[in-house]
């Protein structure tokens, strides 16, 4: 069994993820799509908001599962027997994060690889925090991202 670890913020998770989280159910056998924040750091939607539109939007795939780590991705990969960390690669600007990530991941456990997924033209432009600049502003972003978060962007303009 191939199994692939994919964390992030997903503060919320946007079209820009679900497209490099397609291509990389297609890759591997198993992905688990995996949040992995400091529960201190405060973002748009909390934890609990962003696992429900998570697990609503994995839904169309048989080989994708969500989970929650406070703790170190490469560590949460160890534990669950995942020998793959997959990241996206948006601009040149992504680059010099991911590889000093990439870096540090493998200096805590060198068994563990990192693999990127370029994005996808419709897509690279899309980010968390720009789609929840806009939803604030009141714009429609249901072009952008899953409909369990445009539905919870309209459940909290209620
Ligand atoms: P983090 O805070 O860990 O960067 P994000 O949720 O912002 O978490 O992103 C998780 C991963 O998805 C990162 O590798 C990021 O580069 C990638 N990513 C984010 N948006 C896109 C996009 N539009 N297209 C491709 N990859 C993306």
């Amino acid at each position: 069994m191939r199994i692939a670890i994919y964390p992030g913020s997903f503060d919320p998770i946007t079209n820009g993820h679900m497209d490099i989280l397609r291509r990389a159910s297609k890759a591997f056998d198993e992905v688990i799509l995996l949040l992995a924040v400091n529960p201190s750091k405060k973002g748009n939607f909390s934890i609990s908001e962003r696992l429900e539109i998570m697990k609503k939007a994995v839904e169309e795939f048989d080989n994708v599962k969500v989970d929650f780590t406070s703790g170190l991705t490469v560590a949460y990969a160890k534990e669950h027997h995942a020998a793959f960390v997959i990241r996206g690669l948006r601009a040149v600007t992504d680059f010099e994060f991911e590889f000093q990530l990439a870096a540090a991941n493998r200096y805590v456990d060198p068994n563990i690889d990192m693999v990127f997924f370029m994005a996808g033209k419709e897509t690279s432009f899309i980010s968390s925090s720009m789609v929840n600049e806009l939803a604030k502003n009141g714009a429609d972003v249901s072009g952008l991202v899953p409909a369990s978060a445009w539905e919870a962007y309209l459940a909290k303009r209620k």
